[in-house]
C-alpha cells in the first residue's frame, strides 16, 4: 500500500495499491510502442505537445499546488511557483528543443554532421521535494528529443505522480508514452534490468545513487544521477553583507531547506562574520512557521517524520561537538513534521552539520580568516553540486569560480535551477546534466553521419 500523508497534520490523505507485475508489464510495453511512433514524429510536432502541457499545467495551477502542499508540506505560494516553473520549462523546450537538437554540421573529408536520436524509454526515479518539477525537469527535454518515460516517483507523493501522468495525457501526449508506476523501491532493480528500458535517471540521495548506478552499470545502461549536496555559501569581506544575509534566508530555508541546491554551509570571512550572522539570524526569526495552506506561512513542515529525526540528530551532534546555537534547534511539539528554523555558529569541518548533507531547515556557519581558507573549506566535502560566492570584486570572483569544485557557481545570487542553464553535480553529487542544451542531448544517441 502506498500512502499519501499530509505532513502538516499526520493524517492519511489517500492510499493506493501498488501496481502488479502485470500492470507494470503493460505500461512498459505500451511505452515502447508509443515511443517508436513518437520518435518518428517531426520534432515540431513533439514541441507543440509540450506547449500544450504548459497550458494544462497553468490551467490547473491551483489544483496541483494544493496537491503538492498537502502531500509534502511546502507553502502554497511555493507550490504554485513550482507549477509555473514547470510550465515555463515546457515552453522553453517547445521553443528551443528543435534548435538544441538540430543536426550539427561538422567539417571533415565529406559531408558530415551529428544527429541527435532518442534513446528509447527512460526510467525516471524521482524524489518528493519538488514533486512536479523534478519530473518535468527531466521529461520536457527527454520527450522533445523523442524518448518515452516510466516514472517511479517517491512513495510519499503518489497523487502528484498520478496527476503528472494525467496532465500529460490531457495535453495530448500519446497514450502510454509516459506512465507512472506505483511500486516499492525494491522493484526498481527489475525495471533497470529490463531490456526495454534504455536508460535511467535518478534524482535522490547519494546512497541510492550508488545502488542504481551499480544496477544500471551492470546492465550497461546510460544513467544520469542528480544526488545530494552540501553546498557552500561563501561570503568574502568585500561582499554586500546585507544582500548576502537576505539571500541566505531564501537559499537555506526555502522549501523548508529540503532542496539539493539549498546552501548548507555558510563560510564567512571573519571581518564580516558578526555583521552577516546578526542579519541572517534576524531575518530567519521573521520566518513564519505554520500551516502551509495559510498564505501567511513562509515555512511549512518537513515532508516526513524520519527527516525531522535525521535533521535533529545532525543538529544535536553538532551542538555536542561544540557548535553554538543562535536560533531554533528543536522540533516543534504537537502534530506535524515541524522543525524550528535553526542556525548554528562556530561550526568546524569535523562536525555533522559540515560533513553530512543537512536536508532541512538548519544552517551551519563556518568562520574563516581569508578567501583562500574559504575556498579550501568549500571544497572540503565529498559533494560537488553548486556553490554561491559573494564578493564585490568580480574580477576576483571569476578567478575564484574556477577553483570551486561544483557543477555550478552563482556569484552574488542564490543558486537555482533554470531551464536555460545546465544543472548537475560532480564528485558524490552525481554526474550528467539536466536542463539547457546539455539536458536536451543527455538522453540521445549522438549519431555521426558521414556521406561520401
Ligand atoms: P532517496 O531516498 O534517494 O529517494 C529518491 C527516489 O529513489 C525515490 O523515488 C525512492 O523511492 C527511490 N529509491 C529509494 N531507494 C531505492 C533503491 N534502493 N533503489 C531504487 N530506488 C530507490 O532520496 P530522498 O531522501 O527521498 O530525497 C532527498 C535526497 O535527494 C537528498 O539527498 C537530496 O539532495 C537529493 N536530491 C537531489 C537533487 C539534485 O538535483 N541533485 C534534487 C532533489 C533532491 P521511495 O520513495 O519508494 O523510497
Amino acid at each position: 500500500m502506498i500512502s499519501s500523508i499530509n505532513p502538516a497534520t499526520g493524517t492519511v490523505v489517500a492510499e493506493f495499491d501498488e501496481h502488479t507485475d502485470a500492470q507494470v508489464e503493460r505500461m512498459l510495453q505500451g511505452a515502447v510502442t508509443a515511443q517508436k511512433r513518437w520518435a518518428r514524429q517531426p520534432i515540431e510536432v513533439r514541441a507543440a505537445v509540450l506547449t500544450a502541457v504548459a497550458r494544462v499545467l497553468r490551467e490547473r495551477k491551483a489544483e496541483y499546488a494544493r496537491l503538492i502542499t498537502t502531500e509534502m508540506g511546502k507553502p502554497l505560494a511555493e507550490a504554485e511557483a513550482e507549477i509555473e516553473k514547470c510550465a515555463w520549462t515546457c515552453d522553453h523546450y517547445a521553443q528551443h528543443g528543435p534548435g538544441y537538437l538540430a543536426d550539427m554540421p561538422v567539417a571533415s573529408n565529406a559531408e558530415s554532421y551529428v544527429a541527435y536520436d532518442p534513446l528509447g524509454v527512460v526510467l525516471a526515479v524521482m524524489p518528493w521535494n519538488y514533486p512536479f518539477w523534478q519530473f518535468i525537469r527531466f521529461a520536457a527535454p527527454a520527450l522533445v528529443a523523442g524518448n518515452g518515460a516510466i516514472l517511479k516517483h517517491a512513495n510519499n507523493v503518489p497523487q502528484c505522480a498520478l496527476a503528472l501522468q494525467q496532465a500529460l495525457v490531457d495535453a495530448g501526449v500519446p497514450a502510454g508514452l509516459m506512465s507512472t508506476v506505483l511500486i516499492a523501491s525494491s522493484r526498481v532493480k527489475a525495471l533497470i534490468a529490463d531490456a526495454r528500458i534504455a536508460a535511467v535517471t535518478l534524482t535522490g540521495s547519494t546512497a541510492v545513487g550508488k545502488q542504481v548506478a551499480a544496477q544500471a552499470g551492470s546492465a550497461l545502461k546510460k544513467q544520469v544521477l542528480e544526488l545530494g549536496g552540501s553546498d557552500p555559501f561563501i561570503v568574502l569581506a568585500d561582499a554586500d553583507v546585507a544582500a548576502a544575509a537576505r539571500t541566505a534566508v531564501k537559499a537555506r530555508f526555502g522549501n523548508c531547506g529540503q532542496s539539493c541546491v539549498s546552501s548548507k554551509r555558510f563560510i564567512v570571512e571573519d571581518a564580516v562574520a558578526d555583521a552577516f550572522v546578526a542579519a541572517f539570524v534576524a531575518h530567519t526569526r521573521e520566518l513564519v512557521v505554520g500551516d502551509p495552506l495559510d498564505p501567511r506561512t513562509t515555512i511549512g513542515p518537513m515532508a516526513r517524520p524520519s527527516l525531522v529525526a535525521d535533521l535533529d540528530s545532525q543538529v544535536q551532534r553538532s551542538l555536542a561537538a561544540g557548535a553554538r546555537l543562535l536560533t531554533g534547534g528543536a522540533a516543534r511539539p504537537g502534530p506535524g513534521c515541524y522543525y524550528e528554523p535553526t542556525i548554528l555558529d562556530d561550526v568546524t569541518p569535523d562536525m555533522a552539520a559540515a560533513i553530512e548533507e543537512t536536508f532541512g531547515p538548519a544552517a551551519a556557519i563556518l568562520r574563516v580568516g581569508d578567501a583562500d581558507e574559504a575556498i579550501a573549506l568549500a571544497n572540503a566535502t565529498e559533494f560537488g553540486l553548486a556553490a554561491a560566492l559573494w564578493t564585490g570584486d568580480l574580477a576576483r570572483a571569476r578567478r575564484l569560480v574556477r577553483q570551486i569544485e561544483a557543477g555550478a557557481v552563482f556569484v552574488n545570487g542564490q543558486v537555482v535551477s533554470d531551464a536555460r542553464l545546465p544543472f548537475g553535480g560532480i564528485k558524490q553529487s552525481g554526474y550528467g546534466r539536466e536542463l539547457g542544451a546539455a539536458g536536451a542531448r543527455e538522453f540521445t544517441n549522438t549519431k555521426t553521419v558521414w556521406i561520401g
